[in-house]
């Protein structure tokens, strides 16, 4: 059941026709190898990919040393055209300063690209124990407004004005997704996560979408949770819920702590999927700079958004032998890295897992 809650098919959203790899040629898909440990983590993907002989070519994409004017950021347009050419790829994380600096890159990607549904599976480890044993749920996070909106000034001095914004258009498409996801993959219920008893007109135009599109889908259940009890009743019990659908900010905050149910951020992958099945696969984690260079990483998270990448590519094969071989080495526990108790470093669990493709 935990290989089959981390197979999602994100057919949804895929209407694009990728070059199938059947004829034995490969995919071009682009490789933001990120910062911190994220070069660390690209490369152990890189080569379990390769051991495991998923037919992918990479297109190893960096950031400009300086701001691209045309983006704003440092994210160059040459990044952004290489996303939108192969229509795939795989980002590692990225330092975004906080309180002050450049826009951060990761929503220059999203806002860009208009990823506007971040996909984050997240169900607990076979062999692996926590708290929770019967975890199986997948949050899916508006990912282009909200109170990501980049919109902030100061009236006067002492006070701040943060824009949040909440339009039709982007909550009844990310309503419709995690509906089509949800009947695609076999969960039977969706809760929409609000807080419109207080933000009545934004969070309530959320809800209001959502319910338009639940109307829809009479198959599947229908349930509105305001935030801070959804977080409640996920500490509690996570077993009650299955794909909760919510606005950009929420989605940030519930699905770290539903990575904390399993095990940590170590563990749990994530999909940003546009139109037309354009889509940029990535950890939930960040760059985390305490344990960069250091061999230290746990690339699972990296690598099973790498397997969301290859089922959502239809190579279902290649997902499953990879992901397969990575939850038996955790199942396992010799080369489990420190964050999950053990004391592998990343090139041990590497080869832990292509001896076991
Ligand atoms: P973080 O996710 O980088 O780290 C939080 C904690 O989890 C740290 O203790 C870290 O060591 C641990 N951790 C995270 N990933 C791990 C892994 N693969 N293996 C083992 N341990 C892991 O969060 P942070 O420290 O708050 O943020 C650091 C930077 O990353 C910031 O600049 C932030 O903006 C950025 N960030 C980027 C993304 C992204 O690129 N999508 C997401 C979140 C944060």
């Amino acid at each position: 059941a935990a290989a089959a809650a981390a197979a999602p098919a994100l057919a949804a959203a895929a209407g694009r026709a990728f070059s199938a790899a059947a004829d034995g040629g490969k995919i071009t898909a682009t490789l933001f190898p990120g910062d911190g440990i994220g070069p660390d983590i690209a490369d152990a993907v890189r080569e379990i990919f390769e051991a495991a002989k998923a037919p992918i070519e990479w297109d190893e994409q960096h950031l400009g040393k300086t701001v691209d004017e045309r983006t704003n950021s440092f994210v160059t347009r040459e990044n952004l055209d290489s996303v939108l050419k192969h229509g795939i790829g795989l980002k590692g994380p990225m330092t975004t300063p906080i309180g002050k600096g450049f826009r951060s890159l990761n929503l220059t990607l999203r806002k860009e690209l208009q990823l506007y549904a971040n996909v984050r599976p997240c169900f607990s480890l076979q062999g692996y124990k926590t708290r929770y044993d019967n975890v199986n749920l997948v949050t899916i996070r508006e990912n282009t407004e909200g109170e990501y909106s980049g919109l902030e000034h100061e009236v006067v001095k002492g006070v701040v004005e943060s824009l949040k914004v909440i339009t039709r258009t982007a909550s009844t498409r990310v309503a419709e997704f995690a509906f089509k996801y949800a009947e695609e993959n076999n969960r039977h219920m969706v809760s929409a996560i609000h807080k419109a008893n207080i933000m009545k007109k934004a969070d309530g135009l959320f809800i209001e979408c959502c319910r338009s599109v639940a109307d829809k889908y009479p198959n599947i259940k229908y349930e509105e949770v305001i935030v801070d009890n959804a977080c409640m009743q996920l500490v509690r019990d996570p077993s009650r819920f299955d794909v909760l659908c919510m606005p950009n900010l929420y989605g940030d905050i519930v699905s770290d702590l539903c990575a904390g149910l399993i095990g940590g951020l170590g563990l749990t992958p994530s999909a940003n999927v546009g139109a037309n099945g354009l889509a940029l696969m990535e950890a939930v984690h960040g760059t985390a700079p305490d344990i960069a260079g250091k061999n230290l990483a746990n690339p699972t998270a990296l690598l099973l958004s790498g397997c969301m990448m290859l089922r959502h590519l239809g190579l279902n094969s290649h997902a499953d032998q990879i992901q397969n071989a990575a939850l038996a080495v955790i199942a396992e526990g010799t080369y489990r890295t420190r964050d999950l108790g053990g004391t592998a470093g990343t090139s041990d669990f590497v080869k832990a897992v292509i001896g076991k493709l």
